[in-house]
Parts: structure tokens; C-alpha cells; sequence
């Protein structure tokens, strides 16, 4: 059982990894992203101001994002936790190692997926996913097989996200580049830093990443 934070930039591949180590090795994703998109879609007073936030690219505040990682970690297990799209800010990272220790338990690796922002910016704006099985696809270079279909479970309910446009995707690399890339030095002087090339093809940065895991 290991606990891992996958770091990197927006559009890195960090989703798409997580979810190929909850297939294979019954490990536990915990995408901060996904719980905010969750959260606005309940209708409440801070669903709703979440929502603004993350449509401009900002970061959503330490406290709102630490307390959904808190409540996940008191109630679930398995195969260890992922870490996607967490810590993002260097308060996140201490609460975080405050958090693990008051649970006993540990962070394995740290793996930063390195990709250059012009990759980036290519990969994000052609994204969009399937709503009903969250396949994702690309407009280049992962159309579906039929126009409007998903290729996976057959529905048509096909959406972009919407940070996913090039103002919002602006805001988004500052946000990284100012508040979140601090991390990988941080994680470096720890002693827990590992990088992959998040360039390379899905699979190969899938196995870069169980070289990791299994050393
Ligand atoms: P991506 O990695 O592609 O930018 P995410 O789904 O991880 O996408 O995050 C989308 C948005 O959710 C971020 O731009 C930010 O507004 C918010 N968010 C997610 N995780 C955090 C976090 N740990 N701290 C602050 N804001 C977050
Ligand atoms: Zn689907």
C-alpha cells in the first residue's frame, strides 16, 4: 500500500494516470477538482461561489480544499491514496503531512509529470469527456469514433469544461507557476521527489510510473 501525489502542471495527465492506478492496483483517487466540480453541482451557497473561481483558473481557498482531502481521509482506504491535483499551495502540502501523521500513515513518492506549457495549451483546448463514463477525449488527437458518440459506453453526453478555454487556461499555468511549483523543490529537498516524462505516451508514462511504485 502506498500514498502518492501526482504533481504537474493543468492538462499534465494527471486525471488520466490516477485512474489507470485505481483500475490496476485498486488504489484511491482523490482529485480535489473533482470533489469542487461535485460541490458546485449541489446547488449551494459555496458550490455556486466555488464554481466562479474555478471558471476564472484561481485556486480555491486552503481551508475549503484541505477540509474535503480531511473528510476523505477519515473514511476511505484500499490500495493506498492518490493525490491528484493536491497539495497545490505549500499550506495545502504542511496540512497534508499533518494530516498523514495524525492517521499514521505515510507519503510514498512524490511524481512529477514534466510537460512544456505549449504541449499544455494543445492538450487542454481540444479537451472534452464523456459526462455518463468520464472517458476523455481530445478535438486532434482523441476524437471519437462517431461524431457525438462516446466510443466506450455509447452516450452522447459529451462536454468540455469551463476552464478548459484559453483565458481561463492563462490564469490557471500563473496560478501553477506562482503558488504550486514551489512544491517540486519542496518535495526534492524531502527526499521524495521522483519526475516522469509526461510527454511520452499514455502507457509509457504508465509504466514510468509503476517503475516507481513497485521499487
Ligand atoms: P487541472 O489539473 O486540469 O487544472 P483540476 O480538476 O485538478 O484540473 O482543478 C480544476 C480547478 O479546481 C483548479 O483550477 C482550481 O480552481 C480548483 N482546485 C482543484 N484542486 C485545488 C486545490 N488543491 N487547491 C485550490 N484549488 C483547487
Ligand atoms: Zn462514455
Amino acid at each position: 500500500m502506498a500514498n502518492i501525489i501526482l504533481l504537474g502542471p493543468p492538462g499534465a495527465g494527471k486525471g488520466t494516470q490516477a485512474k489507470r492506478l485505481v483500475d490496476e492496483r485498486a488504489m484511491v483517487q482523490l482529485s480535489t477538482g473533482d470533489m469542487l466540480r461535485e460541490a458546485k453541482t449541489s446547488g449551494t451557497e459555496m458550490g455556486k461561489l466555488v464554481a466562479e473561481v474555478m471558471e476564472r483558473g484561481q485556486l480555491v481557498t486552503d481551508e475549503i480544499v484541505i477540509g474535503l482531502i480531511e473528510e476523505k481521509l477519515a473514511a476511505e482506504s484500499g490500495g493506498g491514496f492518490i493525490f491528484d491535483g493536491f497539495p497545490r499551495t505549500l499550506k495545502q502540502a504542511d496540512a497534508l503531512a499533518a494530516l498523514l501523521a495524525r492517521t499514521g500513515q505515510t507519503l510514498d513518492s512524490v511524481i512529477e509529470m514534466q510537460v512544456d506549457d505549449a504541449a499544455l495549451v494543445a492538450r487542454i483546448t481540444g479537451r472534452f469527456t464523456c459526462g455518463a463514463c468520464g472517458e476523455v477525449y481530445h478535438d486532434v488527437t482523441r476524437p471519437t469514433k462517431v461524431d457525438g458518440t462516446c466510443d466506450v459506453c455509447g452516450s452522447h453526453d459529451l462536454k468540455r469544461r469551463a476552464d478548459d478555454n484559453a483565458d481561463a487556461l492563462k490564469t490557471r499555468l500563473m496560478e501553477y507557476y506562482k503558488k504550486t511549483s514551489p512544491l517540486i523543490g519542496y518535495y526534492y529537498a524531502k527526499g521524495q521527489l521522483e519526475s516522469v516524462d509526461g510527454l511520452a505516451e499514455m502507457d509509457a508514462v504508465g509504466e514510468a510510473i509503476a517503475k516507481i511504485l513497485d521499487k
